[in-house]
């Protein structure tokens, strides 16, 4: 049985198409699947695991009957969901993974990353990621009411929207850092999402051969990594499967 690998969902309260595949995924393939991986946002924002509408209310109950059925799910955070926490995981029995994260497929080490610490020349974002990484933002955001944490994350995505079109570096990815990383964890296999350019490069790092698989974000279509002995893939994913 295949092994997922997915990311950049982006599900929010208006991406009911989105949300249509991913549950459709989840109760056709999933079911009958080795283990999912989630590389990070996963949700468009994430402001607490108090904040509980009805679409994240499905969705834990559908992950939770997964992972009852012996299914194990990995979730990386990303960088609009970083402050997914225990509650989360607690009620869909997801298990939290670092960024970055060596799993073993098959017998190989494959490197899993959401991708955003690849975008290393975008100093402004790195700042950013720093902070709000830091134990004592989340802690402090976290005590803030909720109305007032949707509100501060409504801010910053449009002040992010509005930055995207002007600013390139943010896509970036450092093939320096690439190296970096795959010689540190001993692997030749990266996965990584956050870019939504689905693609997958070969190249050789130290006189072996190595790949590096973009997975897409996520609309009324998606483009996902099946994994299978010797054969890692990245496959389009449509409402009608
Ligand atoms: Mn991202």
């Amino acid at each position: 049985m295949p092994i997922y690998c997915i990311s950049d969902l982006h599900l929010s309260e208006t991406s009911k198409d989105t949300l249509t595949l991913f549950l459709n995924f989840l109760t056709s393939q999933v079911k009958q699947s080795d283990e999912l991986y989630i590389l990070g946002d996963f949700f468009n924002v994430w402001v607490g695991d108090d904040h509980n509408p009805p679409y994240v209310r499905t969705i834990k109950a559908t992950l939770s009957k997964l992972t009852k059925q012996g299914i194990p799910i990995f979730l990386m955070h990303g960088n609009r969901d970083f402050l997914i926490g225990n509650r989360f995981l607690k009620a869909t029995g997801c298990q939290l993974i670092p960024d970055p994260y060596v799993a073993k497929f098959y017998g190989q080490n494959i490197l899993l990353t959401h991708g955003d610490l690849l975008c290393y020349h975008d100093h402004a974002y790195q700042r950013f990621r720093t902070l709000v990484q830091h134990p004592l933002s989340q802690w402090l955001f976290l005590k803030f009411p909720l109305w007032l944490r949707l509100f501060i994350a409504y801010k910053i995505r449009q002040n992010s929207q509005k930055q995207q079109f002007k600013n390139t570096k943010k896509w970036k990815i450092c093939k320096k850092i690439v190296a970096q990383i795959l010689r540190k964890y001993k692997s030749t296999q990266m996965v990584h999402g956050h870019t939504h350019l689905p693609k997958v490069y070969n190249f050789t790092l130290d006189n072996a051969p190595s790949k590096r698989f973009i997975l897409g974000n996520w609309h009324e279509h998606a483009e996902i990594l099946i994994c299978r002995q010797k054969d890692f893939k990245l496959h389009p994913l449509r409402v009608s499967l």
